[in-house]
């Protein structure tokens, strides 16, 4: 991509989903997760720092920067599980991705899209190596704005073929059912949690809601499950009974933030974990045993957000679906910035 410094690329809702359906959504997601995987085999090469949240009555809003010294990225994202009653979605984000030489950003996107498939493709990343083998079966409770991207992560990255959802909303699960029905998946809908997690060897939880819940409870998780949890993701917010987490063998993302946001904020500070990246990087094992009980306690890492910028940012040399910001005030005398100011008076007037 050829560009003046001042001018920088943009990716809004549209060009994100002519990017996506260009590239193929599955595609896009392996794409996206091998970006992923590259980055946390790099995971000592970046600044790390739990984000930096906001929170409110009714959500929270967050900040979350990284940077490997070459590139610095940083997205804004909100949770407001309420917000689906008006009319308006629970996460939506922006990000932004920048030069760590000049500080000139390179790239701004949208991101509410690009986090539904960067949460995805992470949890298919860490199911890879902690899911029993040949698992077909998922069970996803909670079928709201996140499930479908994860159906697809799993189908394309383990061979996941066969759903069984359950949302306390069934028009949720109906509209799950619906945008997937030409994807080819055996969908069953479910009349509960318990229902839906009866013979499925991975079990995703993506519900929203700010406070302590109990969307599964010790006696519905079998041995050698894989549990993919998204949705407890803030300080108050957890999905799982803490029985199940004594029974687990538990992966993260960022210790030090997973332990504030994650279902881990039910354990003591010293109760081990394994971070995902180091069962990437070879150094420690994934799945140990066909009858373990595996747990990813994910709640999105700045990295994850930095890999996606970094794959979108990748992606437009081939397929141009940006627009262009004048985003930064760049006078041709650096110091003139006053100067540039005052001459274009005239033409504004
Ligand atoms: P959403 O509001 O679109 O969907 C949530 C769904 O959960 C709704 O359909 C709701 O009816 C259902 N639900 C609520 N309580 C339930 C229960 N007890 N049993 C079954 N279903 C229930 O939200 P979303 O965008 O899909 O996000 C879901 C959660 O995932 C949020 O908490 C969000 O913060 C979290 N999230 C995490 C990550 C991550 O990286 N870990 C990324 C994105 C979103």
């Amino acid at each position: 991509m050829n560009r003046r410094l001042n001018v920088v690329p943009f990716v809004d809702v549209d060009n994100m989903m002519k990017l996506v359906h260009a590239i193929g959504i599955e595609r896009f997601l392996v794409g996206l997760a091998h970006v992923i995987e590259a980055d946390f085999r790099r995971w000592p090469a970046f600044d790390k720092t739990a984000r930096v949240a906001s929170h409110s009555v009714d959500g929270v809003i967050e900040l979350m920067p990284t940077s490997d010294g070459t590139l610095y990225g940083f997205k804004y994202v909100n949770g407001h599980p309420k917000n689906t009653r008006d009319g308006l979605q629970t996460v939506t984000a922006f990000g932004v991705l920048c030069d760590v030489l000049t500080g000139y950003p390179l790239l701004l996107s949208e991101m509410t899209i690009l986090t539904a498939l960067r949460t995805a493709a992470t949890s298919a990343l860490a199911a890879r190596v902690l899911a029993p083998a040949g698992a077909r079966t998922m069970a996803i409770i909670g079928n709201g704005a996140q499930a479908e991207f994860q159906a697809l992560a799993f189908r394309a990255l383990l061979g996941v073929d066969r759903l069984r959802l359950y949302d306390v909303d069934p028009a949720a699960s109906e509209k799950t059912r619906r945008n997937l029905a030409g994807f080819g998946f055996g969908i069953t809908i479910c009349d509960s949690t318990q229902d839906a997690v009866m013979g499925a060897q991975i079990v995703t939880t993506v519900t929203a809601d700010k406070q302590y819940a109990t969307i599964l409870t010790d006696n519905m998780v079998g041995s050698g499950i894989h549990i993919n949890a998204i949705g407890g993701d803030c300080p108050g917010k957890t999905e799982l009974h803490a029985d199940i987490l004594h029974r687990s063998a538990i992966f993260v993302e960022y210790a030090p933030q997973t332990r504030i946001e994650g279902e881990i904020q039910q354990l003591t500070l010293e109760h081990p974990v394994t971070e995902l990246w180091e069962v990437l990087a070879g150094q420690a094992p994934g799945r140990r045993s066909a009858s373990q009980i595996t747990l990813f306690d994910s709640v999105g890492f700045a990295i994850e957000d930095f890999s996606a910028l970094r794959y979108v940012r990748d992606s437009l040399v081939r397929y141009p679906m940006f627009s262009e910001l004048d985003l930064l005030a760049d006078p041709d005398e650096p110091r003139d910035l006053f100067g540039m100011l005052l001459r274009a008076e005239p033409s504004l007037a």
